[in-house]
C-alpha cells in the first residue's frame, strides 16, 4: 500500500522582498521643527517660538505637516523647513 501524497507538491509562493529601497519619507514636521523649537500642543496643531523670527505665534499643524508663522510670514513643508533653518 503506498501513501503518496499528492498535496506534497504545494508551493508555497512566498511574496519576495524586494530590494528597492523606499523613497525618503518627508519627515515628520514637529519632529522635524521641535529639534530648534519647543512645541507646545494647541488644538489640533502645534505652536511654539519661531526659530526664524522669534515670534510666539509660530504654528504647526501636523494633519498638513506643515507650518507657519504669523510673525514672518514664513511657512511650508518639512524641506522649507530644512532648507531655511541651515541658511539662515
Ligand atoms: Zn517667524
Amino acid at each position: 500500500m503506498r501513501n503518496r501524497d499528492l498535496a506534497g507538491e504545494y508551493r508555497a509562493t512566498m511574496p519576495v522582498a524586494t530590494a528597492t529601497p523606499d523613497p525618503p519619507d518627508p519627515q515628520d514636521i514637529t519632529e522635524l521643527v521641535g529639534q530648534h523649537t519647543a512645541l507646545i500642543r494647541s488644538g489640533a496643531g502645534m505652536r511654539g517660538i519661531c526659530p526664524f523670527c522669534g515670534s510666539s505665534a509660530f504654528h504647526c499643524r501636523p494633519a498638513h505637516n506643515t507650518y507657519h508663522c504669523y510673525g514672518c510670514g514664513d511657512g511650508g513643508g518639512p524641506h522649507m523647513f530644512t532648507t531655511k533653518i541651515d541658511r539662515p
